[in-house]
């Protein structure tokens, strides 16, 4: 019973697997069809990365001006930046120093790897103490400000990531726009009045 029953079991198994694969099949086909009358122009919008800027992004430098560098003017810090946008090519150049081209290195973030490439970084620098200040404090500075520190190996880089990562930015992803904390931090710098203690007061910001 089973020798004859066996081969014919494994017939009707046959026969289901030949007509999934056809199901399959056509199912393939219809789907590469459909494909096909879908507009290339729809398809590249939906993947199309934001292209590759040519200047610091102006939603991230106003939050520098307006903000981090007059709160860290009322705290005593007279900030000046020293290094704002970096093209591909500035970064690259800057990578291979002290690698392949003489000099020491100055940077780990290889071209198109560093927040500098994007528009959304800044290194400063105290314009009388220079590099020997209270790191820790601008850091909560920075933080009231929505941007964030390069940490212990690079104290004096800032910058706005929102979350991203690094290789979010590569794929073409931006930091949404930020607002200023403090109302009147727009006015005060466009009349060149500086921004005040008792303006920080009345926003509510933090003691710093
Ligand atoms: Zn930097």
């Amino acid at each position: 019973m089973d020798e004859k029953a066996g081969p014919r079991v494994r017939g009707i198994n046959r026969g289901k697997y030949y007509r999934r694969f056809f199901v399959f099949f056509i199912l393939i086909v219809a789907i590469c069809m459909g494909a096909s009358f879908i507009p290339v122009n729809r398809i590249s919008l939906v993947h199309k990365p934001a292209p590759l800027p040519t200047a610091m992004n102006p939603n991230f430098l106003m939050q520098v001006n307006n903000c981090f560098i007059p709160v860290a003017a009322v705290y005593g810090y007279t900030l000046r930046i020293t290094d704002g946008f970096r093209s591909i090519a500035d970064q690259t150049r800057m990578y291979y120093q002290g690698r392949t081209i003489n000099g020491h290195i100055v940077t780990e973030a290889p071209p198109g790897h560093s927040l500098h490439n994007y528009g959304y970084a800044v290194d400063v620098v105290d314009r009388y103490r220079g590099y020997n200040i209270d790191w820790a404090k601008l850091v909560k500075i920075a933080a009231y400000c929505s941007l964030e520190s390069g940490g212990v190996g690079d104290l004096p880089h800032f910058e706005e990531r929102a979350g991203l990562t690094t290789d979010q930015f590569v794929l073409g992803m931006r930091p949404p726009l930020l607002t200023l904390p403090c109302t009147v931090m727009a006015g005060r710098t466009a009349s060149s009045s500086p921004l005040t203690l008792k303006d920080l007061n009345a926003c509510g910001a933090p003691k710093f």
